[in-house]
């Protein structure tokens, strides 16, 4: 029996024309030794499908996926860090001009009281603002949090002025009213 060319095409896999195709099945059913070269070809690419893709690509899709949004929780967070910490540079330093006016006008009593209780109300504050910031940027898709970055950002810093503001008022007016 000839097995040329169907044991070539067999083998090769390219796409047949209707005709060759059927050639093909005609000649796999008179013979054995091809339907079994068939078969040892279709088992030999369903080994090769499930090793290099279906079992390594679930698994590594998902590390990818996960050290991917493990890196954006990160980065998030370095950014809210960054931001924070800045921010409280600039309170520290209204904090300190505050306590400098503060010292030239009250006694010492009066001096070391109202400085801590701007201290305490100032590191609450900040604790409370970094909270809901990290909060808001984890819960955020990546591709949002970027974008509303900018949006969060700003606002915070209108915020934080007028927040810088009161805390001025504040002192102002106890230091004015006593
Ligand atoms: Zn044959």
């Amino acid at each position: 029996m000839v097995h040329q060319p169907i044991e070539k095409w067999i083998i090769e896999g390219t796409p047949l024309t209707s005709e060759q195709e059927q050639l093909l099945q005609d000649h796999l059913q008179k013979c054995s030794q091809c339907r079994e070269l068939q078969n040892s070809v279709y088992s030999l690419d369903e080994m090769l499908m499930q090793a290099t893709m279906s079992a390594p690509t679930a698994g590594f899709t998902q590390r990818w996926q996960t050290a991917l949004a493990e890196r954006q929780v990160l980065k998030n967070r370095r950014q809210v860090r960054k931001f924070f910490l800045s921010l409280l540079g600039a309170a520290l330093l209204t904090f300190g001009l505050m306590g400098l006016y503060i010292a030239l006008t009250s006694s010492p009593v009066e001096m070391v009281t109202r400085l801590l209780e701007n201290a305490i109300r100032v590191l609450i504050n900040l604790d409370q603002l970094e909270s809901f910031a990290i909060l808001i940027f984890n819960t955020l898709p990546p591709s949002l949090s970027m974008g509303i970055w900018v949006l969060i950002a700003s606002g915070l810093c209108f915020f934080t002025m007028i927040w810088i503001g009161a805390l001025w008022r504040t002192s102002f007016q106890g230091v004015f009213n006593k």
